[in-house]
């Protein structure tokens, strides 16, 4: 992808803000890292200013919020009507696991055009909701994406890249074209650092793999985040990462023992990596 700039803005194919790292499901290989993360949940003044940096100089074709579970935020309805208010993308799309879509008020439906359902073996969705939410979202023309996920994109590396591994992995990882996202005020080209950062004891090293918005000359702020999104070196988070093309894995839900596993690994890799 080239990533054009037109009208000052660096045309993308989407934008993520996930807006809780939690979730109500521990599905192992969660590219977010949901089921190892603390409860977090995104302030709705902060995701407004987020939005209101990153439109001047983004164009996504949607905007996707996402989590962890979104349906998990108190505040859901809040942060659907400012991003249906910015205009951030052409359309919203809500992303989830669908177990909670009884919850969402029709003014949250009302705010997207967009609707991504992940379906895991276990649990699977009860088909009187599938029904549901197909009905609810037929009514207002929402597309939705059923999506069977099965299968898992084994994304975490058990022992540090050396650089022309990561160099590699970058280079074939579509992830980063299309997982685009923004956190605190960071844009980042994938959704790892966003997360890596926080179990880092140099967070700020992580932080690095990601754009600061929140500047004035928006000019100089469009050709940073289009540099970053064309650059060949790697992140430093893809030294930690298998990237897009990494084999699959069967879908499962971890167990305590297995959260605390990963946990520890990740936090002893990112200990190992250098500036
Ligand atoms: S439902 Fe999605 S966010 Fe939640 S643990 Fe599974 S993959 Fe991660
Ligand atoms: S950390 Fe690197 S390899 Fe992993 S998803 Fe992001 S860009 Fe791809």
């Amino acid at each position: 992808m080239n990533y054009p700039i037109v009208d000052g803005r660096v045309q993308t194919r989407a934008l993520e803000y996930h807006i809780t790292d939690h979730c109500n499901l521990r599905c192992d290989h969660c590219c977010s890292f949901s089921p190892i993360l603390k409860k977090w949940l995104a302030d709705p003044v902060a995701f407004r200013e987020d939005l209101i940096a990153v439109r001047r100089v983004v164009r996504p074709e949607f905007l996707k919020i996402v989590g962890g579970e979104p349906l998990l935020h108190p505040a859901l309805e809040e942060l659907l009507v400012t991003a249906h208010e910015l205009q951030v993308g052409a359309r919203i799309q809500l992303t989830t696991n669908g177990i909670l879509l009884r919850q969402l008020t029709p003014r949250s439906w009302d705010c997207i055009q967009m609707l991504s359902v992940s379906l895991y073996p276990e649990p699977a969705l009860p088909k009187d909701l599938i029904r549901y939410v197909a009905r609810e979202a037929a009514r207002r023309n929402i597309e939705v994406s059923w999506k069977m996920q099965d299968k898992f994109t084994c994304l975490d590396r058990t022992v540090l890249a050396t650089r022309d591994e990561a160099r590699d992995t970058f280079a074939d990882c579509w992830i980063r074209h299309r997982c685009n996202s923004i956190k605190n005020g960071r844009f980042y080209s994938c959704t790892r650092p966003q997360y890596i950062q926080k179990f880092a004891a140099d967070g700020p090293l992580f932080a690095e793999d990601g754009i600061p918005v929140h500047v004035e000359d928006a000019a100089a702020l469009a050709a940073t985040i289009r540099e970053h999104l064309t650059q060949t070196e790697p992140l430093h988070s893809c030294f930690l990462c298998n990237g897009g093309q990494a084999p699959l894995d069967t879908h499962r839900q971890l167990n305590p023992q297995a959260i605390r596993a990963k946990r520890e690994q990740l936090v002893t890799l990112t200990t190992q990596i250098t500036p």
